[in-house]
């Protein structure tokens, strides 16, 4: 199946990362294991920097909230972020000292983004076509920038235009489009909306956004009231 972006009269395109540009294995497989297996060398070496000493407040305070609901956090950082780890918990101290640790290992050269390869040059087709690129990704904004900051295809930061997280909203709420919308000064139906997952898609149709199904995985593609694309190849002109 193909989108046709002429035929949708789409100005702007809202991303989603993983499973949609990006392979979830990344995600789970290097990034997470990475910032675990780096966090007490990690706040060892920049205790100083203000940056790891805003993610360390934030994460006092959460620790201060969860020992107040009867909860039983470790007292030292390292191991209470390893705690907040293996509960996958959804916390702003977590993501922030996250994208601090993988700001270094991206630096450093030990991490590098991935995308599939179909991504980079429908990056720049659509650049070269006029349209504008938007991510939305429930990663922080950072952690967002240093992905596509550092893909072996080079700096792919130079199609996007913008970056959303949580910050506008959850992803499957319908006011988080509306928010993005205003915020990039499109009309919903002119923006298109790539996710792997359906919940976020129906959010976007709820706000009039125009959306496409991206399935990644081999085999059968399942039954969706979404247009479905295998890759960006599908999106085409
Ligand atoms: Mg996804």
């Amino acid at each position: 199946m193909t989108v046709s972006l002429s035929a949708l009269h789409a100005r702007a395109i809202v991303l989603d990362i993983e499973g949609t540009t990006t392979p979830v294995d990344f995600v789970y497989q290097v990034l997470f294991p990475f910032a675990r297996a780096h966090v007490a060398k990690y706040l060892e070496r920049r205790e100083h920097s203000v940056a790891c000493r805003d993610a360390v407040a934030l994460l006092r305070e959460e620790q201060a909230v969860d020992l107040s609901g009867g909860d039983a956090p470790p007292e030292p950082i390292v191991d209470f972020v390893h705690w907040l780890m293996d509960r996958d918990r959804k916390s702003r101290g977590l993501k922030a000292l996250q994208g601090l640790i993988w700001q270094d290992g991206y630096r450093s050269g030990e991490l590098r983004g991935q995308v599939y390869p179909d991504v980079p040059p429908a990056l720049a087709r659509w650049q070269a076509r006029g349209l504008a690129t938007y991510i939305y990704s429930s990663g922080s904004v950072l952690a967002q920038q240093l992905i596509f900051g550092s893909t072996a295809a080079g700096d792919l930061t130079q199609y996007l235009r913008g970056y959303f997280d949580t910050g506008v909203g959850p992803k499957t709420s319908t006011d988080s489009y509306c928010r993005i919308a205003e915020s990039i000064g499109v009309p919903q139906p002119e923006i298109l909306f790539v996710s792997d997952v359906f919940a976020e898609l129906d959010a976007a149709r709820a706000a009039d956004l125009r959306t496409a199904l991206c399935v990644r995985a081999d085999g059968n593609v399942p039954a969706s009231a979404h247009p479905v694309v295998r890759s960006f190849d599908d999106i085409i002109d």
